[in-house]
């Protein structure tokens, strides 16, 4: 005989699997006249719950881990997180139905993750059971490796979301926090800071962006999201590879980024490299030890991973030897 209350079994269905109290004892119901009462209310009970992959018994074996911890290609992974933030709903056809899938950002004190509510689970959401600051443990889950963002949660059939059962003090409006790291071995997919020297440059390059949005417009000078843009802001991207003794990497700062480095903006530069020639432009950038903040990621296209920075400072070598020998 199996000692589990009924009712605990009822709020676990109701917890993991996105239905509603009213909705399990209506198909506990069903599920009883199915078999003609013959078997007991518990027993359709656990019924539903396989049917719909809710664990009724915790696996002790599982270990919770942060979210600086987890890499793609792990599986049965256990995360305790707090949702920061609910993308747009949207579906794709499948089988001749809409399937709904709703993308989300979970966040711990270590970092963020980025992660679908599939079909069923996204009615987590739609039906208000689910909301930004609610803090989810979501058991039995694998990590995916995302050209974008790094690392993606992925949820299967298997999985599990159990809803502010756990306390997590993890402010999700302040941004996380940058953490350092090293090129030896660096951390994938969320803020990092490197100090490092600028060991080679690339000639900048110029698009023309949306003076909204900042992103490029088309040749005609369209913003896919604000039509026609009458003066588009010239953007410069620059490239270089930072060196920390430990490894280097290719990275990349868009806009006022680079012109702050090379110390011109866009448009002059864009000036002195049609009358010069860009090969000497950021050469006395070489040899600079720098601070640099933002996303490594892995570029699968060339197969390797590059860093794509939101800020950067420049450090006089006293700074930077201090630093060191503080770290
Ligand atoms: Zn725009």
């Amino acid at each position: 005989m199996i000692k589990i209350p009924l009712d605990e079994v009822i709020q676990k269905i109701v917890a993991q699997s996105g239905m509603s109290e009213l909705e399990v004892n209506a198909k506990i119901d069903k599920k009883m006249k199915a078999f003609d009462e013959i078997i007991s209310r518990d027993g359709a009970a656990f019924m539903i719950a396989s049917e719909h992959s809710v664990k009724v018994f915790e696996d002790p074996a599982t270990k919770v881990l942060q979210i600086k911890d987890v890499h793609p290609g792990m599986s049965g992974v256990e995360l305790v997180a707090k949702v920061s933030r609910i993308f747009d709903a949207r579906s794709f056809a499948r089988d001749g139905r809409d399937v709904p899938f709703i993308p989300i950002m979970v966040q711990d004190s270590t970092g963020s993750i980025r992660t679908t509510l599939w079909d069923k689970r996204a009615e987590l959401i739609s039906k208000d059971r689910l909301k930004v600051g609610d803090v989810i443990r979501i058991k039995n889950c694998s990590i995916k490796e995302n050209s974008y963002t790094g690392k993606d949660l992925q949820m299967n059939s298997r999985s599990q979301i159990i809803i502010n059962q756990d306390k997590l003090d993890v402010d999700i409006d302040a941004p996380v926090a940058a953490v350092e790291t090293d090129l030896s071995n660096p951390t994938m997919g969320s803020p990092v800071t490197i100090l490092g020297t600028i060991v080679s440059i690339s000639e900048p390059r110029f698009y023309d962006a949306c003076t909204d949005c900042r992103r490029k417009v088309s040749e005609s000078n369209e913003c896919q999201t604000h039509g026609k843009v009458d003066s588009p802001k010239t953007t410069m991207i620059l490239n270089f590879v930072l060196d920390d003794s430990k490894g280097n990497i290719r990275a990349t700062c868009f806009g006022e980024l680079g012109e702050k480095l090379i110390g011109e903006t866009a448009d002059a530069l864009k000036d002195i490299i049609a009358a010069q020639g860009g090969e000497n432009i950021g050469l006395e950038m070489l040899g600079k030890m720098v601070e640099v903040s933002g996303i490594i990621k892995e570029n699968k296209n060339y197969d390797r991973v590059e860093m794509t920075i939101n800020s950067v400072k420049t450090q006089s070598a006293d700074e930077m030897i201090a630093r060191l020998n503080n770290g």
